[in-house]
């Protein structure tokens, strides 16, 4: 099996996806891409979530042109999501994307192919491969009768000949299905297939509550394998979310060296603070940091300082006020009231000593 750091290293702008253990954030656009102002909004907001590549939809002339003007102002390399139409996808590269999402074989005749394959040579641009479950080709469907593991990959497998026989090899392959299970095996026979890196989803996910957790099964399981180089997490919400679910994610396998941690307890019946409404703020102050600190919340003094000393900073609830932690000492008491903006200043101070280092 191939795993991430045996993948083949491609280039995407600035980024390289494969052949490390690196594992790139990757969100998509909601808006009219040929709409510039409304589209360079959203990626701004992405990248300070810390998305590192985003993808636009180029299903018109008007989104192909805009291109240009929307990679004049963000600062990570954009795809192009493009169906069938070739011209699009010459478009697109002609105006500056740094990746193309396009199946060859749903180009159309051999001579498209080869135009799009020879434009993407010469700038440098890779292709990915997108199979998905829900869209495969005809011949899959009368060969295998309905959508299965072996169908993706054969699909995959079609499209790669393509370009191989045409001496591309810049490939990036998904595999997605909103079927969980069948997401996991054709991704694993995939990554025993071929050494391309693999872009993983679980597509159709659904809310940001349902959408997470189906995304954190099969992603997750995915990447316990050691497999995938590049993930986005689909859900039908705003996409800075699924930035965030997705650096969670990758935090909790130790794949993110630039995100904060927030260790929390559930709370039991010692409760005496008011713990839920600190957590959640703490959360949301600490998401946009971009340092691996540890930073912990824990309600009470029975099991909460043990807990507060094993991260970075911490507080430890305890009637009516709290410990202050820092890297296992306990630095004060604070008032209740106190609390969160004492926490806040600490928090401060350590990203600012480690930014230093
Ligand atoms: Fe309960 Fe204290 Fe443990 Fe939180 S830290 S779960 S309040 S015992």
């Amino acid at each position: 099996m191939f795993l991430r750091k045996q993948t083949r290293p491609i280039k995407v702008g600035n980024l390289t996806i494969g052949g490390s253990d690196e594992v790139v954030i990757q969100s998509m656009c909601t808006t009219k891409t040929a709409n510039v102002e409304a589209t360079v909004a959203e990626i701004l907001r992405l990248e300070e979530a810390g998305c590192q590549m985003v993808r636009v939809t180029v299903n018109n002339m008007e989104a192909a042109e805009a291109i240009k003007e929307i990679k004049k102002q963000i600062h990570i390399p954009l795809v192009a999501d493009i169906h069938f139409d070739y011209r699009l996808a010459l478009a697109a590269i002609e105006n500056g994307i740094d990746k193309v999402r396009i199946n060859p074989g749903n180009i159309g005749r051999r001579e498209k192919v080869e135009a799009v394959v020879k434009a993407c040579k010469e700038k440098g641009i890779p292709i990915r491969i997108g199979v998905n479950a829900g869209s495969l080709e005809n011949h899959l469907l009368e060969k295998y009768g309905y959508p299965t593991t072996e169908a993706m990959v054969e699909s995959a497998k079609f499209h790669i000949g393509i370009l191989e026989e045409l001496d591309f090899h810049d490939i990036i392959v998904s595999l997605k299905a909103s079927d969980v299970p069948m997401a996991i095996a054709a991704y694993r026979m995939a990554a025993e297939s071929f050494d391309y890196p693999l872009h993983l989803g679980i597509t159709e996910a659904g809310t940001l509550f349902s959408g997470t957790v189906k995304s954190a099964a099969g992603i997750g399981a995915l990447l316990s394998m050691g497999i995938g180089s590049t993930v986005r997490i689909s859900l039908s919400a705003d996409p800075v979310e699924e930035v965030k679910v997705a650096r969670e994610l990758l935090k909790s396998f130790g794949l993110i060296s630039n995100a904060a941690t927030l260790i929390s307890c559930p709370t039991c019946g010692r409760l005496d603070i008011d713990l839920f409404s600190i957590a959640n703020e703490v959360e949301e102050y600490i998401s946009k940091i971009k340092v691996p600190i540890k930073v912990s919340v824990l309600g009470c003094a029975v099991n909460g300082p043990g807990e507060a000393r094993e991260a970075d900073i911490g507080i430890a609830g305890a009637r009516g006020e709290g410990m202050l932690f820092r890297y296992g000492e306990m630095i004060r008491k604070v008032p209740e009231d106190e609390l969160l903006n004492e926490l806040k200043k600490e928090i401060d101070i350590i990203v600012e000593a480690y930014e230093r280092t």
